[in-house]
């Protein structure tokens, strides 16, 4: 096991995960994909290089959603926690989903992103920036 500076599980506990790199910024991602894989107003995102994330039990429990676009939504397959996200276009990163984590985490939130389509029974009360779709392409 390598010197993780995160360390983070589903629900049951089946599925655990570590990062040995930095989670920079916080993405509040309003998206209705989003809503929907998480039952939520949004989820909770940071970006992290692949080459730092670490499954280290319970790869054979993860299930992947897959759509068209090249969009794999990771989760396991016994509680339905959403760890990550990959996209095909963007194989260096891996989009944690920070609901997941296990270790303290102090970085504060960067944006909401996808505001333009929100939940329109949430209301953003705080003073982070907000985009209507993601902050930059890709
Ligand atoms: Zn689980
Ligand atoms: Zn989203």
């Amino acid at each position: 096991m390598g010197k993780y500076m995160h360390k983070g599980s589903c629900l049951c506990g089946a599925v655990e995960y570590e990062i040995t790199g930095p989670l920079d910024r916080i993405l509040l991602c309003h998206c209705s994909r989003c809503r929907k894989a998480n039952g939520s107003a949004f989820s909770a995102v940071s970006p992290v290089a692949a080459s730092d994330f670490r499954i280290i039990k319970g790869q054979e429990f993860l299930r992947s959603y897959s759509t068209d676009a090249g969009v794999h939504r990771i989760f396991c397959g016994t509680c339905g926690s959403p760890i990550v996200s990959k996209r095909d276009n963007m194989p260096e990163t891996v989009r944690l989903r920070i609901g997941t984590l296990d270790t303290p985490l102090d970085t504060g939130i960067s944006a909401h992103i996808f505001v333009g389509s929100k939940a329109e029974w949430y209301e953003i009360l705080d003073g982070h920036t907000q985009y209507a779709e993601r902050p930059h392409p890709g």
